[in-house]
């Protein structure tokens, strides 16, 4: 059942009741107060006929004759008068006669004072009557027709009005919940035709601040971060195919034309040297790809043991000279430490190299004097490296970019590359809770700042 139908059912259902209660409450109520009021009657009826016959001694027959006149129009009341001893004084009709008093009654009559009961629908009051120090007992009883009429009506009343009030309230409830639930029908609507060719369609929000919109809001941001990731994964793909196409379209062409005719040993020498450059440009970007992949893993599946910093710095060195032995690389450690913990982090070895080597190529690669230094202090549970290089900058336009995949400054003129260096690298640092940042100036030099948390740091965190 839909939500809809299920929630105007319940409305329906829960006022229903309340009406129900409201009318059955009044019901009852009037019910209480006609019988009420028509035995107050019967007493006063009672009453009047007993000071007509005993005090202002009307006839017997007269008193009857006005009974059995009024009794072909009105519900006239029968009232009997009797002594204590269940002599009858008065009846009005003894051939009527619907109370039939006996001794019993009137003795309990005449030790109560007054009795009350009904006989079939006739409502009959029994009263002890005081006259010059005498006791009588009068016995009143009539049906009260108008009474039962009104009940009746105001019964059939209730009825109508409920079975409408329900149906209004059914129809009604129909309605609004309509109008309520027409924007999740739209949006279920607009949701069910995205699909990931059409990722740019949104949500209608109605700019209010109802659950709906915020609804709306919050399926919209998701798609938005969707879209983003959509975008960046179609373009990864797209970078990653230019430049695997580059330099194999270079080494194809390369061949190629090699094999058309002869050449001399220096010409084939130097197509050997030049695919063997495009080739190895191949293998670091294939190599830069698989560590970027093993950078976004989840970090439950990395492994993090404590390791020095110091340590891998120093193998981060001989990494990058080996590959370019022209590349001079300083290590200068501004504080002495005196156990481990102060310039161990808990990392993975394997990744820290590899963000330490990018940093270390990328400061001396775009430099003239191919020179890169990296300072290490620690203080205050962190471990700061600051790799500065004397080189030619990086423009500000290009700054806000450096990290993004495949992105290459406007001076990438000046040095080889594939552009997964820096954003592997944020990514390494940022997977050991670390921050990096940077400050250049053209021509001037490049700073990368890389903060990490020292082992104690986490010792602390995890306890
Ligand atoms: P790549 O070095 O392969 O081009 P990176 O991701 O390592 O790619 O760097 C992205 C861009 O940032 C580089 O193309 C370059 O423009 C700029 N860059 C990075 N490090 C430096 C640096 N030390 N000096 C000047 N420019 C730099």
């Amino acid at each position: 059942m839909k939500i809809r139908t299920r929630l105007t059912l319940l409305f329906t259902l829960i006022t229903a009741t309340i009406l129900l209660v409201f009318a059955a409450v009044i019901y009852f109520t009037a019910k209480e107060n006609r019988e009420k009021e028509f035995y107050l009657l019967l007493k006063k009826e009672a009453i009047t006929k007993a000071n007509l016959f005993l005090n202002a001694r009307v006839d017997k027959k007269n008193l009857q004759e006005i009974y059995h006149n009024n009794r072909r129009i009105l519900n006239e009341v029968e009232v009997a008068i009797y002594d204590p001893y269940f002599h009858l004084l008065y009846h009005d009709a003894v051939d009527i006669d619907y109370v039939k008093e006996t001794k019993q009654m009137i003795n309990e009559i005449n030790q109560k004072g007054e009795i009350s009961f009904y006989q079939q629908d006739w409502q009959v009051i029994g009263l002890r009557y005081e006259f010059q120090g005498s006791y009588f007992i009068v016995t009143a009883t009539a049906y009260d027709q108008y009474g039962y009429t009104k009940l009746d009506s105001l019964f059939k009343t209730i009825i109508i009005v409920f079975i409408i009030s329900v149906l209004f309230i059914y129809i009604a409830g129909r309605f609004f919940s309509k109008k309520a639930f027409g924007p999740v029908k739209e949006m279920t609507e607009k949701a069910a035709n995205i699909s990931a060719t059409n990722l740019d369609l949104r949500l209608m929000s109605n700019g209010s601040k109802d659950e709906l919109s915020e609804l709306a809001n919050t399926f919209n941001e998701m798609l938005d971060r969707l879209e983003n990731s959509f975008e960046a994964q179609k373009h990864f793909v797209s970078n990653i195919s230019h430049e695997l196409r580059t330099p194999l379209a270079a080494i194809i062409a390369e061949l190629e034309l090699s094999t058309h005719k002869d050449r001399t040993i220096s010409e084939y020498k130097n197509v050997v040297t030049n695919t063997l450059a495009d080739a190895k440009k191949l293998a670091r970007l294939s190599n830069s790809l698989l560590d970027l992949a093993k950078a976004s893993y989840d970090p439950s599946e990395i492994s993090f043991k404590p390791v020095r910093i110091d340590e891998i710095l120093l193998d981060a060195r001989s990494q990058a000279q080996q590959a370019n032995p022209d590349y001079k690389i300083d290590i200068h450690f501004e504080s002495d430490f005196e156990n481990d913990d102060q310039i161990s982090v808990n990392g993975n070895e394997y990744l820290l190299k590899v963000a330490f080597v990018n940093l270390f190529e990328n400061g001396c690669k775009f430099s003239d004097n191919k020179q890169s230094t990296v300072s290490f202090s620690y203080g205050d549970g962190k471990i700061l490296l600051r790799f500065a290089d004397k080189g030619i900058g990086i423009s500000k336009e290009d700054i806000k970019n450096i990290f993004t995949p495949f992105y290459r400054g406007e001076n990438k003129k000046y040095a080889d590359g594939n552009g997964i260096g820096l954003s592997l690298t944020q990514k390494i640092i940022t997977l050991h809770k670390g921050e990096i940042n940077v400050i250049s100036s053209a021509e001037k030099g490049t700073v990368f700042t890389v903060e990490l948390h020292q082992i104690t740091y986490h010792n602390k965190n995890k306890a």
